[in-house]
């Protein structure tokens, strides 16, 4: 009866169909219906396939992914292994792999901003790092799927057991336990373990130490925190005895109001999953590595591996030796400096946070020095940056040795260094290691066969006594540094109130200099320099006057220096240049074409040398011959001179500008090396001049002086000559040219040109 139902024809149309036919026909345009149903819902929804697994995003959330392409992310930077960053800036770190990962699975850029406590929330949508379950931000809202969830575990140092062995919780009472301050369990460890004496950390470092120093019994830290470090660091006497029972997480945080963020977010990181074995590893923490338990079946894996063929194996073990010689470095670098291979600036901010606590605790104070070592830039801007680093590396060396092995000892910036000492008895004690410090950097640096001389001055603050304020204690150590720079270097100086008006004092005098500039508040004035044998005066050397509309008239040891430091001198040379030409004319054509004059060049302007070679065009353009100009740069520049120095020099040469060098006897004093470059004069410092007896020290150094420099062909010009005594002796040793207050002080140009005519006609009574 069936067959015949199925037999049984229709005809629809001109067509005839049988039961059979149409129940195919019906089912062919369900299944169509079906397929164009579901076709037109995946144009709403949004499915991806990705390497995790399939993820399926609503309508709204695939809009909102389309037009926010770039997301925000607050990340924070000295969290290691979760978030950190490198030397380079690179941002590293667990939470970073999780992010690349979502942006592999969503196909979106996630830009990183610092992470700060008060970040503003318009700035971010994203937090990548929360620990536990409570996010301070109240503009953000913690995710429900953390990307990392961990034990806390107790650490022991395995050479210091005391015969109680620790393998929990309970067998810490009464013990001395290390705990991360900050962390989720302080508390719960507190409350549910009163008898424990507990030591509040702020970073992992502080607990080794003092594990090491068998200060406490153990320490309690986050599993994959601590044995990321202990791998790195190689602490080979710390030892993973337990767990506890605490545990916590790590999520990240969407702002509030991005619904949608938040949700596709958590689909993202749910595919990806918590602990994802392959974003570990990478870190070299996958849990199963090493818990006890699990050695059989890396034994079975061994085998495994083995089997499967022993190259694939080495290539896996050299890949993870290079992983982790990798690691290493990347945490290295986050924290130590490159060069002398002291704390950076990075671990010292948290070494000063640590001392400060337990300062705090143990009511027992903290001295900071700033150490700042003198006439180094010098050396490296005229010896070359290589000298200059290993002389950096060899006093970083000398630093560390003269302090305790506890101290820290960290590289502040280029010459700079801060040292962090706690548990001393008396300021007596910093002022011994400032003098032992300062006696070290005075000896000779011998580097590449060559000596080296420099200095350091040291400024000492002492924490609470002068402020409790972490960012106060370095600037007001770097005011005292200041002061000893003041008080004439190679010495030490602590922190007084009062240098607080000095360093605001700077603040401003930085700024009146840059007034000063633009509005031409300068003036050359001139000291005559004094033919000795002829009593005749060509030649005068110019020194710079501030006119200030305040202050008055500002000598250039007020501002030369700090227009150096900032650079200001490039443009205040610049004006003195023109200046001297402008009056070197007027005495040309008013007294005589013969005459010279002195500029002061510092070595700065020599490092970036177009304006010096400028000179050359100015004096032609001006129809001045380069003669009537002399430089007075310091020996320092020519000791170990860069090609650029060479190169200016010789061009400025080339046009007739002469060269002679300043405040000689102060410095290296080796005349023989002056040589090579065809110096004109050596002006003997005013020191030598004014100490000049007959038969004394400096009497005899100046006869040589003069005799030497003669035989190189170089004429001698002394400084500071205020007696006939002086004076004589000078001629006597036949030193060719006088320059000091006996003769004239330095004079405004029309004061300067009315004294050479005095003196012309004096000179044609006689
Ligand atoms: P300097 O080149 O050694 O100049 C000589 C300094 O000694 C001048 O001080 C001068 O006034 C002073 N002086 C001259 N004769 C005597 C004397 O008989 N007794 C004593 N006690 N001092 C004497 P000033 O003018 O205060 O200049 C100080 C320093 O400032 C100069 O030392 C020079 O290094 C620098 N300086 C001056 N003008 C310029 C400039 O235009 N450019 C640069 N870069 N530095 C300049
Ligand atoms: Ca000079
Ligand atoms: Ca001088």
């Amino acid at each position: 009866m069936i067959k015949k139902l199925f037999n049984k024809q229709f005809v629809i149309n001109r067509y005839r169909l049988s039961v059979s036919q149409l129940i195919i026909f019906l089912l062919l345009t369900f299944f169509a219906c079906l397929i164009m149903l579901s076709a037109t819902k995946a144009e709403d929804t949004l499915r991806i396939n990705s390497h995790y697994g399939q993820v399926i995003l609503t309508p709204n959330e695939a809009a909102w992914l389309k037009n926010n392409q770039n997301i925000h992310v607050a990340v924070k930077h000295g969290w290691m292994p979760i978030e950190f960053k490198s030397e380079g800036s690179k941002l590293r770190g667990i939470s970073v792999d999780y992010l690349q990962a979502l942006s592999n699975v969503f196909n979106v850029n996630f830009v990183p901003l610092d992470y700060s406590e008060n970040i503003s929330p318009f700035s971010v949508e994203i937090i990548s790092g929360i620990t536990g379950n409570s996010v301070k931000h109240q503009e953000f809202r913690i995710q429900p799927y953390p990307f990392l969830t961990y034990q806390f575990a107790i650490y022991v140092n395995k050479n210091l057991k005391d015969g109680q062995k620790i393998v929990s919780m309970d067998d810490l009472n009464d013990k001395r336990v290390a705990v991360f301050k900050n962390g989720p369990i302080a508390k719960q460890i507190a409350e549910s373990y009163p008898e424990i004496k507990l030591l509040y950390v702020d970073i992992a470092d502080e607990a080794f130490e003092e594990l090491r120093l068998g200060h406490i019994d153990a320490y309690i830290g986050n599993q994959i925190i601590i044995d990321y470090h202990l791998i790195v660091h190689r602490l080979n006497f710390v030892e993973k005895a337990g767990m506890t029972p605490f545990s916590s997480t790590v999520s990240m945080a969407v702002r509030d109001d991005l619904p949608e963020l938040a949700s596709i977010l958590n689909k993202g990181l749910q595919v990806i999953g918590t602990n994802n074995q392959e974003i570990l590893e990478n870190w070299n923490i996958s849990e199963s590595k090493y818990d006890r338990w699990m050695l059989p079946i890396v034994i079975v894996v061994c085998i495994t591996l083995i089997w499967a063929g022993i190259r694939i194996f080495r290539l896996k073990q050299s890949m993870r030796i290079q992983n982790q010689a990798a690691q290493k470095t990347i945490w290295h670098q986050a924290n130590y400096d490159y060069l002398t291979d002291l704390p950076n600036r990075h671990l010292l901010d948290s070494r000063l946070k640590q001392a400060m606590d337990k300062a705090d605790q143990s009511l027992s104070p903290i001295g900071i020095l700033f150490i700042d070592l003198d006439n180094f830039k010098h050396v490296n801007d005229t010896a070359g940056h290589s000298i200059g680093d290993m002389l950096i590396k060899e006093a970083a060396a000398r630093v560390t040795r003269c302090v305790r092995s506890y101290d820290t000892t960290a590289r502040f910036g280029g010459d700079e260094f801060m040292v962090i000492m706690s548990d001393f008895d008396n300021e007596q004690a910093l002022e011994k290691t400032s003098q032992k410090i300062l006696a070290e950097i005075q000896k000779p640096f011998e580097i590449d066969g060559e000596l080296f001389y420099i200095s350091a001055s040291i400024g000492l603050t002492i924490y609470p006594n002068d402020t409790s304020n972490p960012e106060a204690l370095f600037s007001y150590a770097d005011q005292a540094m200041y002061e000893a720079k003041k008080l004439g270097r190679n010495r030490f100086q602590f922190f007084k109130a009062s240098m607080q008006f000095d360093s605001i004092n700077r603040l401003a005098l930085i700024n009146d200099l840059r007034d000063a500039i633009a509005y031409r508040q300068f003036e050359l004035y001139y000291q005559p320099i004094m033919s000795l044998g002829t009593q005749q005066v060509l030649k005068a050397e110019a020194l710079i006057r501030w006119n200030h509309p305040i202050k008055g008239m500002i000598n250039p040891l007020e501002f030369i220096s700090v227009a150096e430091e900032t650079g200001l001198i490039d443009e205040i040379g610049t004006w003195v240049f023109n200046q001297a030409l402008h009056d070197i004319k007027l005495l040309h054509t008013q007294y005589s074409l013969d005459f010279q004059i002195s500029v002061n060049v510092s070595p700065h302007q020599f490092i970036e040398s177009e304006r010096l070679l400028a000179w050359k065009d100015l004096l032609a353009s001006e129809g001045v011959e380069g003669r009537s100009i002399c430089i007075e740069i310091t020996e320092g520049l020519l000791l170990h001179p860069s090609m650029s120095v060479v190169n200016t020099i010789s061009a400025l040469r080339e046009s007739g500008v002469q060269f002679s060098i300043d405040d000689f006897g102060t410095g290296y004093s080796a005349l023989a090396y002056l040589n090579k470059f065809e110096i004109e004069y050596v002006k003997i410092d005013q020191s030598f001049t004014q100490n000049l007896q007959p038969n004394n020290y400096d009497a005899i150094l100046c006869e040589a002086i003069i005799s030497m420099a003669h035989k190189l062909g170089m004429k001698v010009i002394a400084e500071g000559v205020e007696t006939e005594a002086q004076q004589n002796l000078l001629n006597s040793f036949e030193c060719d040219y006088g320059q000091g207050y006996l003769i004239a002080r330095p004079k405004p140009f029309t004061e300067f040109i009315q004294f050479l005519f005095e003196m012309r006609n004096q000179q044609s009574l006689n």
